[in-house]
């Protein structure tokens, strides 16, 4: 809603801000390589998720 500037004291006016932050996705350290991932997701570093490898991981040396 939409209140005139002159009218919000800077306290009101923090209050008010004090919900706007932007809150960080929770990140895990993958158990198998340490890369910081997304918690429930598949590792996109090395393709782990619950101690298996389910996606390929991709080759760094080869193919090039
Ligand atoms: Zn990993």
């Amino acid at each position: 809603m939409a209140v005139p500037f002159r009218r919000v004291s800077k306290s009101k006016k923090g209050m008010r801000r004090s919900h706007l932050a932007l809150n960080v996705p929770g990140m895990i350290a993958c158990p198998n390589c340490g890369e910081l991932t997304l918690a429930h997701r598949v590792c996109s570093n090395c393709g782990y998720y619950k101690g298996k490898q389910v996606v390929a991981q991709k080759q760094e040396s080869s193919e090039e």
